[in-house]
């Protein structure tokens, strides 16, 4: 298949499908598009950060060509992320792209997570191509204090992003990172709000990714200790709905709404593990918390045939890690990539 090859995957009953070599059928991929961001949340990145070069990040045909291939083998989840998607220039085009193997029916969803500063502009573009739901990272609603975490940003364009795809039918979901000196005081009136707006709401806790400027161990909440205090004022009722990912669900019974506890480090999630990550210059990461990598984009500019990308997809994944190795009080970060190269 040439990369702009519009045809749809065929899907045949012998679809390959990719499963690593503790017997995971790895089904969901998510793809950072690009490193940068038009925000530095205070735990995500440094305030003066050095940006990739053009020329080591993946073209929109590139990412294609690699997203696509693994839609052939059996992903049937794509999110694209950063660094921030939407200002990746031409990444509507990406998303039409991509939306043909929904068209198709290879694939079950293509999503996005945004900080939706620019959500406005491109809501009703997302909805007409078949994306349904967005994640849209939020986590105050102080201007000042989101001013202050994004270190510049404007609360009110988020917000109108935010209005702007549910009025185009987007489903949104609020993730809110919980940080002790910052928001933890907010989390229920965030999640109270989500709620209110008819967004489910996901809380996060930090992950040593990266070297940033502050000291981690004064943000890290655990979530064990929220979810006890809503639990003095809450009834949480336990929720079947797993994704296969680190979040766990409950439902507010006062609320009516869902609530997800992301808690890598305080819970072991690896065994259910169904993704992998690929970044925007092409390198697949097939565990968040360890630096294994592979180098995609070699192989892609090597002028790999399509079989041969699928050997080096096939490779990497039979090498996927059995579990994450994050300790929030080591002294580095247990992984050195920041979370705007590797996309969350
Ligand atoms: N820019 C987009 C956004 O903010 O939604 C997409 C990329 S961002 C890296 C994806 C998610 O990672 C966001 O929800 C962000 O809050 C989260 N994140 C970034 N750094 C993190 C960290 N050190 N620990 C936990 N979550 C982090
Ligand atoms: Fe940008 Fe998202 Fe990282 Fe914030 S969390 S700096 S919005 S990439």
């Amino acid at each position: 298949m040439t990369p702009y090859d519009d045809s749809p995957v065929q899907a045949t009953s012998t679809q390959p499908s990719l499963i690593d070599g503790f017997g995971r059928a790895v089904t969901y991929l998510r793809v950072s598009v690009t490193d940068r961001c038009d925000l530095r949340c205070v735990y995500c990145m440094a305030e003066h950060m050095t940006f990739l070069p053009k020329a080591e990040v993946l073209s929109l045909e590139e990412l294609d060509r690699l997203a696509s291939t693994f839609v052939d083998l059996g992903v049937r989840k794509l999110r694209l992320t950063g660094g921030e998607p939407l200002v990746r220039k031409g990444i509507m085009t990406l998303v039409e792209r991509l939306s043909r193997h929904l068209r198709s029916g290879a694939l079950d969803e293509l999503t996005l997570t945004t900080n939706a500063t620019q959500l406005a502009q491109h809501a009703a573009d997302l909805a007409r191509l078949g994306v349904a739901r967005i994640n849209v990272s939020l986590d105050t609603l102080k201007p000042d204090l989101f001013r202050a975490l994004t270190r510049g940003g404007d609360l009110a364009k988020v917000l109108a992003g935010i209005e702007a795809a549910q009025a185009a039918g987007l489903r949104v979901k609020i993730n809110a990172v919980a940080l002790k000196r910052d928001n933890a005081g907010e989390l229920a009136e965030l999640v109270t709000w989500a709620h209110r707006i008819g967004c489910d709401m996901t809380l996060i806790e930090t992950m040593p990714l990266g070297e940033i400027d502050e000291d981690r161990t004064d943000q890290y909440l655990s979530l064990q200790d929220v979810r006890r205090d809503f639990s003095s004022f809450w009834t949480l009722t336990d929720l079947a709905y797993a994704t296969g990912g680190p979040a766990r669900y409950v439902r507010v019974e006062e609320t009516g709404g869902r609530l997800g506890f992301i808690t890598p480090l305080s819970h072991n999630f690896c065994e259910a593990c169904n993704r992998v990550r690929l970044t925007c210059t092409g390198t697949l990461h097939t565990c968040l918390g360890r630096d294994d990598a592979s180098d995609l984009r070699a192989v892609l500019r090597g002028g790999a045939s399509d079989g041969e990308l699928r050997a080096a997809i096939f490779a990497a994944i039979g090498a996927k890690p059995q579990g994450h190795d994050f300790h929030i009080d080591a002294a580095r970060p247990a992984v050195a990539r920041h979370m705007s190269t590797t996309g969350g």
